[in-house]
């Protein structure tokens, strides 16, 4: 695989760009070390404008469970645009997408749909606020919930940040109000006695404990042995609601998200990403009794954009090819997973090269040292020098994943991806 060197149509693209977007990126999460401006994604490939090739292990940070410009998810959608793509009025789509969402997610008994996994979170929070009665939420340190003020708080804390029985309520940016923090309880994850402790004492001010089951943004920790089932019982011990946040993991880790793979199902649940394949639709739902709020619009949800029948148009696709020949796509995305990590451990073995994929077949994260890894504060031992200079080299080989170590599949990639992820890793191994 030739060193990819030279992007000068990228770079120039980018300062034209930077002159009136901010920063030349639609994100903060879109900076590389260089600029890449890209052209187009086919399957498990993407192209840039200088007419480079990469391996698409970003997979866009979670959405591209079928890859790029998936032919039924297009035909689909294009089959949708000539009869409009917004209408501020129900659709027959709508139950196509919510039967199809209340089928696979063992927890949704009724659904709303929104567009990004912030809002979705944000919508999900006020609604248990709402059923119980309480306005404190246990969050926990190092978990994301998108950039919502009342969530974004202790995501990516830099020391100091307290003790691990205590860590401090960190807000995240410049702009978000003192008070915020006010009603979220930080905790350190995978940790139950902690969890009981503080239920035990403040319960009666609580009114959900929200959690990626899998901690994807940071590390890719999966929980320990038993936790989950604990959360759930103690949840239900001290009448306290029980939220996944399955952005990544739904539609991912299985179909039915984690609650399916670990078989612990929470009171409400957010997804998003995967769920449409790239378009711009989120969802939250969860137990009826709880979601009748909704429905009856005590608690109301609004949004010019939610279930658009373009993104129900994806929605549905998206639902019918993962669903077909018993879940196919992610299996197949799976075993991809499985050979690009056992493949680049064994070759970590080999070369006695300081590295690890931590987290599930299709979302694993590359970190360095090999170091146990349970919750933010085990993450902050990691060396950050080491994981972004192999992202660097990754990317000029031709591999793109993000810089913090997530790789993620689709079912799009294909046993040639393995095999020159792993010849890419093998070379930036010896040339280290
Ligand atoms: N929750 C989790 C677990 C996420 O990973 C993300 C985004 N990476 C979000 C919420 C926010 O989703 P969005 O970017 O669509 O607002």
């Amino acid at each position: 695989m030739d060193k990819i060197t030279n992007r000068p149509k990228s770079r120039e693209v980018f300062e034209r760009t930077k002159r009136t977007l901010a920063g030349g990126a639609g994100s903060a999460a879109r900076v590389f070390p260089e600029p890449l401006v890209l052209e187009r994604g086919q399957g498990s490939r993407i192209f840039d404008i200088d007419g480079n090739e990469y391996i698409d292990l970003l997979c866009a940070y979670g959405p591209l469970i079928l890859g790029h410009a998936n032919q039924i998810v297009n035909d689909a959608v294009i089959a949708q645009i000539p009869k409009g793509t917004t209408y501020g009025a129900s659709c027959e789509l709508e139950y196509m997408a919510a039967e199809g969402v209340v089928k696979l997610v063992p927890c949704i008994d009724l659904v709303r749909f929104s567009c990004s996994g912030s809002e979705a979170n944000h919508n999900c929070v006020r609604l248990a606020r709402a059923y119980a009665g309480r306005d404190k939420i246990v969050k926990f340190e190092g978990h994301f919930h998108g950039t919502i003020d009342d969530l974004y708080i202790s995501v990516k804390p830099s020391p100091p940040i307290g003790l691990p029985h205590a860590p401090w309520k960190m807000r995240q940016t410049p702009g978000q109000p003192e008070n915020v923090t006010d009603n979220i309880i930080i905790l350190t994850w995978n940790d139950l006695d902690i969890l009981e402790k503080t239920l035990k004492h403040s319960a009666h001010e609580i009114a959900a404990v929200i959690m990626e089951p899998v901690m994807c943004n940071n590390g890719g920790i999966l929980p320990q042995e038993g936790y989950l089932a604990g959360v759930r019982e103690l949840t239900k011990k001290y009448e306290v609601l029980l939220i996944f946040d399955e952005v990544i993991t739904g539609f991912r880790l299985a179909l039915g998200g984690s609650q399916e793979h670990f078989g612990v199902i929470p009171d409400l649940c957010v997804f998003a990403k995967a769920v449409g394949n790239g378009y711009p639709v989120s969802g939250c739902g969860g137990r009826r009794d709880i979601m009748e709020l909704i429905a009856s619009n005590e608690v109301p949800q609004y949004g010019t954009y939610n279930a658009t029948p373009l993104s129900l148009a994806a929605v549905v696709a998206t639902l019918r090819e993962l669903s077909k020949d018993n879940g196919k796509a992610i299996r197949h995305a799976s075993e991809i997973g499985a050979k690009i990590r056992a493949g680049l451990s064994n070759l970590f073995q080999k070369y006695d090269f300081p590295m690890k994929a931590e987290g599930f077949d299709t979302c694993f994260v590359l970190v360095s040292p090999v170091v146990e890894l349970r919750n933010y504060r085990d993450f902050l031992k990691l060396d950050f020098n080491v994981i972004h200079r192999f992202h660097a080299e990754m990317m000029s080989r031709g591999v793109l994943y993000m810089q913090r170590g997530n790789m993620m599949t689709s079912a799009a990639h294909t046993e040639e991806d393995v095999a020159q992820t792993l010849e890419a890793a093998e070379q930036v191994i010896k040339s280290w």
